[in-house]
Order: C-alpha cells, then sequence, then structure tokens
C-alpha cells in the first residue's frame, strides 16, 4: 500500500518490485531485481523473496518500479517462478481494496484468495503424491532428486529441500514437482481432502460416429461370438442416451452383467472405464440450452432488470421463494455468454448442493465450473487456470470464488444476498463477498451485479429504495402456486403439567400424522442460535430488553443477572412481568436431537433423519441426505438453517417450525429480520410444486409482529417498522458498524486495554462508542475476549479516518508494556 507509483511498461528499465507476501504486514515490501531476473518478471508474477535471515516466500509482484526503498537496502529477488502471471491488475487491485476496507493487509487477503498450491514459504510441507507412480526419469536432475526423497519420506519441508538442492533452486524446483504433481502443498489447518472417486463408463470416442457404431455392432469380429458383451454394449447406450452419463456400478446393476464381461469390452477397446472425483466437473460438452419459456411475470421481470441495469450497476431482484430467479438468471448469464464474457454466480456455501450445480449443467454443460473451499488443490488450480485463460466462462462458487482471475467478467449474480455465510468471519479478511463483489465488478467496464432474493438484507434493500440500485420484483410463485398458508399454534393453551416436556404440540402432531398418511413429506425446522440463555415470560412470552441497545438481554447464570451484551449493562434478574403482571419466568432450551427424539416417540414408523453441523459433517453427508430426501427415501427432515438454503424438494407438505419463540429471542438488533427471514425461507420449502403447502408455527407469543407479518409474507411491513427502530437506535442501513474484539490470556489485561482503547477514541468518536463490553462467549481457546463496538455514520470520510485513527491506537497500544501481547481485531460491517 504505497504511495502511487506508475507502473512502467517495458522490462528491463525497472529495477524494484513491491511484493505481497502471505503475511500480516502492514506495508508492502520492496525487494530490488537482479539483472539476470528482469526479464522474466512482470506484475502479478510469483517471485521468491527471502525475509529476514531465514524465512522466505513465494510472494506476487504488486508493482515495479525504480523507487527505492527510502529505510533499508532492499535485498535482491532470488526467483521468478511464473512464465506468465497468477492473478490479472484486477485482482491487486481487489486485494488492496478489501485490505484497506476491511481494515487487513494485502498479505491477509493474498493468504486467502490463492489456492494453497501457489503459496510457499519455509514452513511450506510437501506431501508426496501416492498416486504419482515411481518412475522419474522425465523430471531434470534436480527434480529428480527431490522426487526421490518424497518417494522415501513421504512429506518434506521446504528448508529441507533446500538441504538437497543448492538454495537457488528450490522454489522453481518445488514449483514443477507440484506441477507435475508429484507433490502437492499440505495445509495443515484445513482437513485434508479425500475425493470420493466412482469409476463411469464411456464409449471409446473411434465409435463416437452413427457409421462406426453401426459397423461395430453389426459385423464387428470383436463381437461376433461375445453376444453377453453385445448385450451390456447395447444396454450401455441406452442408458447413455437416456442418462447422459453411468457409473460403472450403475451400469452392471441396471444390465445385470457381470464385471468379467464389461472388463472384455474394456480390454477390446470399445468402452473406457475411467475413474474420477465425483465432484470433479464433468466434460460435458460445451452448448447452451435454454429449453424452457419464462412465464409472462418472469419475462417482465428479465426485461426490468435489463433496463435496471442500463444505468445502474446493480439490481436487486427480490422475487417470493419458487418464483423462478434462477430461471431468470440463466437468461442474464445466457446473453453474457454469447458476448463471450465471464459470469460468476455466487451462492452461500451449504446451498452450493450437486442439486444446484445439475440444476445449471443442464442449460450450460461444460461452460460451468465449480469452486468450492472443499475441492482438492489440483482441481482447484485446474479451475483457477482455465478462468484465467478466458477457456472457462461461468463460475459457480462460494465467496472465495470472488478471488478467481476473471479477465472478462460481464456478469456477478449474488443469490440469497441476504445470507450471512456471504460475510467471512474468521480469520481476516472478515469480508463481505455480496460488496466486494460490487466493488470487483466495477473494475470490469460494462460489469453488473444482481442481486437476489426473497427476503433482501435491510443494507441492500434501502439501497434499492434510494435507487442506488434498481429494484425489481415478482410476487407470484412460478406456475401459479399459491404461496404457503401459515397456521400459528398457540403453545400457551398447552401448559398445563401434561405437556411439561413436550416439544412438538398435538396440532402439529397432528398435521405430521396426515401429510404421513398422504405419503407426503415434512420438514421441521429448530433453530440452532434458542440456544443462548435468556429469561421468558412464561405466561405472556415476553422477553426483557436493554435500555439503550434495543436486543434481548442473555441471562448469566452464575451471576444471576441479565446482561445486555452490546453496551455491557446488566440489570437484575425479572420476576414480574412488565408486560401481563406474571411470575412465571422460564427458560427452555432444545436442539434438533430432541426434536428428532420426539418425532420417534411420536411416529416410530417414519424415516426420520437430522440435517445440522453435527449430523452432516462433510459435504457428501450433506447431499446425501439432500438426495435420499429428494428421492423419498426419507419421511421428516428435522433441521437447522441447512435445511432452509435454496432447495427444491417435490414432495413437502408440511414445513413446522418447532420454536419460534427461540428464533424471536435472539440477542441481535438484526433479530427481526433474520426471524423473518427464516421464516419465510423456510416456509418457501413447502408445496414448491404440487398445490399449497401448510406452515405451522409453534408460539408463545401469536401476536407478534413478525409472525404476522411471516403470515401475510408482508416483507415491506416488516422493512418499514424495522428501519424506524433502527434509525432510532442508530444501527444498519443509517450505521456502519466496526467492531474491536480484544485478546488477551489474561482477563484483567484484555478488559483494562479495552477500557484503554475506548478512552483513547472518546476524544472523536465519543457519541459511537458502545461498551467496551463482554460478549456472551467470553473465553475462547483460553484468550479472554472483549468488544468495542463503532455506530458510525454513514459518512465516508468520517469512516476513512475512524479507521486510520483506529490503526494508528492499535500501534499506540501495542507501545504499552503491559498492552502488547493484547490482540485487536477489527471486524468491518459486523453481521
Ligand atoms: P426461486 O429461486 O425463486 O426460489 P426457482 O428458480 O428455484 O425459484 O424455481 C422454482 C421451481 O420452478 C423450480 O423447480 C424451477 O425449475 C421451476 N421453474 C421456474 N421457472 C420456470 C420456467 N420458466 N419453466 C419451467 N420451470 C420453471
Ligand atoms: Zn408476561
Ligand atoms: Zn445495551
Amino acid at each position: 500500500m504505497s504511495n502511487e507509483i506508475p507502473y512502467i511498461e517495458g522490462a528491463g528499465t525497472a529495477d524494484f518490485a513491491e511484493v505481497v507476501i502471505p503475511l500480516a504486514l502492514p506495508l508492502n515490501y520492496t525487494w530490488s531485481l537482479p539483472a539476470h531476473l528482469k526479464d522474466a518478471v512482470a506484475v502479478g508474477c510469483r517471485v521468491e523473496v527471502n525475509l529476514g535471515k531465514s524465512k522466505k516466500y513465494a510472494g506476487v509482484v504488486k508493482k515495479i518500479h525504480q523507487t527505492p526503498p527510502e529505510f533499508f537496502e532492499a535485498k535482491e529477488v532470488v526467483n521468478v517462478l511464473d512464465a506468465e502471471p497468477v492473478v490479472f491488475e484486477e485482482q491487486l487491485k481487489l486485494w488492496e481494496w478489501m485490505a484497506r476496507y476491511y481494515m487487513c493487509t494485502e498479505g491477509e487477503v493474498m493468504a486467502a484468495a490463492l489456492p494453497a498450491h501457489f503459496k510457499l514459504s519455509s514452513e511450506t510441507i510437501l506431501v508426496f503424491n501416492e498416486e504419482a507412480g515411481d518412475d522419474f526419469t522425465d523430471l531434470d536432475n534436480e527434480a529428480f532428486l527431490v522426487a526421490e526423497a518424497l518417494l522415501l519420506r513421504k512429506e518434506l519441508q521446504l528448508a529441507e529441500v533446500q538441504q538437497i538442492l543448492d538454495s537457488n533452486h528450490v522454489y522453481p524446483v518445488v514449483n514443477r514437482l507440484i506441477q507435475s504433481r508429484i507433490c502437492y502443498v499440505w495445509e495443515s489447518l484445513k482437513e485434508r481432502y479425500r475425493p470420493k472417486t466412482e469409476t463411469y463408463v464411456a464409449l471409446h470416442p473411434d465409435y463416437n460416429n452413427d457409421k462406426a457404431l453401426e459397423q461395430l455392432l453389426n459385423s464387428d469380429a470383436r463381437l461376433q461370438r461375445a453376444e453377453k458383451q453385445l448385450e451390456l454394449l447395447l444396454g450401455y447406450l441406452h442408458f447413455q442416451r437416456t442418462e447422459g452419463e453411468i457409473t460403472k456400478q450403475g451400469l452392471l446393476k441396471k444390465t445385470g452383467a457381470s464385471e468379467a464381461q464389461l472388463k472384455g469390452l474394456a480390454d477390446k477397446g470399445i468402452l473406457l472405464l475411467e475413474k474420477r472425483s465425483v465432484d470433479r466437473i464433468r466434460l460435458l460438452p460445451k452448448d447452451i440450452q435454454l429449453n424452457f419459456e419464462l412465464s409472462a411475470a418472469q419475462a417482465t421481470a428479465l426485461d426490468s432488470i435489463r433496463e435496471a441495469l442500463r444505468e445502474k450497476e446493480v439490481c436487486l431482484l427480490h422475487g417470493v421463494t419458487s418464483s423462478g430467479k434462477t430461471e431468470i438468471y440463466i437468461h442474464l448469464i445466457e446473453e453474457q455468454l454469447r458476448k463471450g464474457k465471464q459470469v460468476l454466480y455466487m451462492l452461500p456455501e451449504i446451498a452450493l448442493t450437486s442439486q444446484t450445480i445439475r440444476r445449471l449443467q443442464r442449460h450450460f454443460g461444460g461452460h460451468i465450473g465449480v469452486y468450492h473451499s472443499r475441492f482438492s488443490q489440483n482441481e482447484r488450480v485446474e479451475i483457477w487456470n482455465k478462468v484465467k485463460d478466458g477457456s472457462l466462462k461461468i463460475v459457480l462458487g462460494a465467496r472465495s470464488s470472488l478471488f478467481l482471475p476473471f479477465r472478462e467478467l460481464g456478469l456477478i449474480v449474488c443469490d440469497e444476498e441476504h445470507d450471512t455465510s456471504y460475510k467471512q468471519m474468521e480469520p481476516a479478511p472478515r469480508y463481505h463477498a455480496r460488496d466486494a463483489a460490487i466493488y470487483f465488478s466495477s473494475l470490469f467496464s460494462g460489469c453488473k451485479v444482481v442481486l437476489g432474493s426473497a427476503t433482501p438484507s435491510f443494507e441492500s434493500y434501502s439501497n434499492a429504495l434510494n435507487e442506488k440500485y434498481g429494484l425489481v420484483t415478482l410476487t407470484e410463485r412460478f406456475g401459479n402456486i399459491q404461496l404457503p398458508q401459515i397456521a400459528l399454534t398457540d403453545t400457551r393453551k398447552y401448559r398445563k403439567k401434561e405437556y411439561a416436556d413436550t416439544i412438538i404440540f398435538p396440532p402439529l402432531a397432528e398435521a405430521v400424522q396426515q401429510v404421513l398418511e398422504q405419503k407426503k413429506q415434512v420438514i421441521l425446522f429448530q433453530n440452532r442460535r434458542g440456544y443462548t440463555p435468556y429469561q421468558r415470560c412464561n405466561t405472556c412470552g415476553w422477553v426483557p430488553q436493554c435500555k439503550y441497545c434495543d436486543v434481548s438481554l442473555n441471562y448469566h447464570k452464575f451471576y444471576n443477572k441479565l446482561v445486555c451484551h452490546y453496551c455491557g449493562t446488566s440489570y437484575p434478574p425479572m420476576v414480574t412481568c412488565p408486560s401481563c403482571g406474571g411470575h412465571d419466568f422460564v427458560q427452555k432450551q432444545f436442539g434438533t436431537e430432541r426434536v428428532e427424539e420426539a418425532l420417534q416417540e411420536l411416529f416410530p414408523q417414519a424415516r426420520v433423519a437430522r440435517m445440522d453441523i453435527d449430523a452432516v459433517r462433510g459435504k457428501h453427508a450433506h447431499d446425501q441426505l439432500i438426495q435420499a430426501f429428494e428421492q423419498q427415501k426419507l419421511d421428516i427432515l428435522v433441521g437447522t438453517q441447512m435445511v432452509v438454503k435454496g432447495l427444491d424438494f417435490e414432495h413437502v407438505a408440511l414445513v413446522g417450525i418447532v420454536d419460534a419463540d427461540g428464533i424471536l429471542s435472539f440477542a441481535d438488533f438484526r433479530v427481526n429480520e433474520r426471524a423473518f427471514q427464516l421464516m419465510e425461507q423456510v416456509s418457501g420449502r413447502a408445496g414448491r410444486k404440487h398445490g399449497a403447502g401448510r406452515v405451522l408455527v409453534q408460539t408463545t407469543q401469536p401476536e407478534h409482529p413478525v409472525l404476522l407479518q411471516v403470515q401475510q409474507h408482508n416483507y415491506r411491513a416488516l422493512f418499514d417498522d424495522e428501519l424506524m427502530k433502527r434509525e432510532q437506535f442508530g444501527y444498519p442501513p443509517y450505521t456502519r458498524l466496526i467492531r474491536l474484539t480484544f485478546k488477551n490470556k489474561i482477563r484483567d489485561v484484555v478488559r483494562d486495554a479495552a477500557a484503554w482503547f475506548s478512552s483513547a477514541l472518546q476524544n472523536r468518536y465519543a457519541s459511537y462508542l458502545v461498551g467496551p463490553s463482554e460478549p456472551l462467549i467470553n473465553k475462547v481457546r483460553n484468550q479472554h475476549l472483549m468488544e468495542l463496538l463503532l455506530k458510525l455514520p454513514r459518512n465516508s470520510r468520517l469512516i476513512e479516518q475512524c479507521k486510520k485513527d483506529i490503526l494508528h491506537q492499535v500501534a499506540v497500544l501495542h507501545q504499552e508494556k503491559r498492552y502488547k501481547s493484547v490482540v485487536v481485531l477489527p471486524d468491518v460491517d459486523v453481521l
């Protein structure tokens, strides 16, 4: 982040390189370029540099210039690792913007952006790829030496490679080994990826034309006496036509043929057996099929989006669940494809299921690539390179796909834009992929952004109402299906002793029973977030709130106090309810496991499965559950947030929200926005295809305004109500929030540091400061935590200044001996 120094065209004149290395350095450092490397290096290439006495890194060249560093003598770049850049100027600009906006370093952004294979440092561990075999005869001498050592030892640290080779050659050799897949880089923090592979059957390309195929079937000598093999081949051709692709297992099962018969055809070179990872993008033909008609409403919406994007950079598509937003995106994507442009289609991680992938592949075949944090490094690098050379046009991915080296981006779709998983919480960069995408698109001429949601975030919706974004609304579901009927069950009726342990009350139980009899399916939703302890009036459902912050109070059992975890104010526990005068306060908490148990007691015959983080570790488990449910191998799915994301189940006739009170009492100023989003999305799962579905909500507060708004699917009423409160209490979209989290081993130190910091900011920012306060979870991995919140007015100069002041104060804080080890983590646009 040094001053602007113009990039000087033509290598050979430049002498210095500003390099981003994957560390949290406040500034980028500069290295000098020795004469023999000058021609080889370009902006965006990786270079090997030394830092300090013993550390080595592969960094990315951000600028080439002729200004020597002021305070030290620049060391020389050791090697250039890439013949052509791994990123373009646009990526470097995105890194710089993110670092500045989200108050982190470009090195941290780089570490998040690049696949592990591009990141080398002295600590890197290389792991031998067992599939590489042991024939290294194609390698040059140096690579051969390292490959032999890897074969023997299986793992090597880069420092050890250094001992094997002359130290000036280490990184280029390692780079070549990675490229030839002899080894891969081990990322110690991530779980190791074990690709699930399956064998697919394909016809040898020689027989891909009708004439050759006919000859094969009718007069090929090799099949004359092999009747069973011919039968199997015909079976294969049949399934290939009807299903597109078939696995070995599937083919054998469907044709009843034996392994030996299949092997016979493979040995003759007629069929090919190809082992490949299930996630891997299939080599589908690159054609485009838009074999569906938009409904009148969809067509109008599509036109309006085009119209809006003529003037504006961003358009928000507010379409009720099942209105066919995806179909509209498909048209917009196709348009870009015809222009030769690339498209990024972002989805929340969890909605990135094989269901969505298959659906898009049906239209865009081999044009689509999927970028997923759970893919292997090799696959990620493969996508990376195909995006970079422009051969891959559409990328479907979660938030990190924003970092891919697009060269001609024409459109970014951010589906389910309200979803909080677009925000990275940990570690830095704590960025919001939707917001960063809007910045990123501005770097490409003509590139536009479409945000889609049935329940837009208030930030986006108010931008749309203020005409910063275009706004297009779709109010009907596709195929004239009604929005689901939502009924409330007032659980206060069941306060008698016999219901003390009841979770599923009679109306919901009866509804489930009916649906099971009709052989339809049920989804029951239970929110994990309801887990935090709070007090609730058992008579009227009232929940105590903080006077200053408009959030529910949390109950601390240990101190027997109610505490606001925003501002730290504490209150005595409730005895008398100010709303109804009752004296009966309760805490009720249960998770999905308990719901699953209750269901099994009530409906022992039903096939019940649970979908939450614990139940579906790993992506495949999640996909498998979804498939099983889709294929009606399950009757009831119990789940958390996970069940609500963009899934399209045909046979769900009933959705039950088990404990709406837990959702409505969460201690967060966005609670009503979130509650509405959740319930609207959950109920959107009901009756998407065959007639309207039912939704049953269990609550002690049937008159709660949000429940009425959900019942009427009235997003606008919710928005208007909430916005008044947001303004009154100074929350987004009226302000921007920056939260500082302080961490230290010693509780007193961290408390004092937070207080010190708060008083240091008093001067200029007193009226915007909230806290310091202890967060609900106040100790993580032996580190005590404190938080300080800033609610800044939306004045970009003030915000810029404040960010600078914060960073400055962090530096001052660290000069105090006692606070040296206090970690301060800024989070901009807290969710
Ligand atoms: P949303 O994303 O708005 O919730 P979807 O795009 O998932 O809605 O559409 C809901 C269902 O309706 C999907 O099964 C989809 O295939 C179907 N659908 C929507 N529009 C059309 C269309 N124009 N032609 C055929 N099917 C459609
Ligand atoms: Zn009450
Ligand atoms: Zn408060």
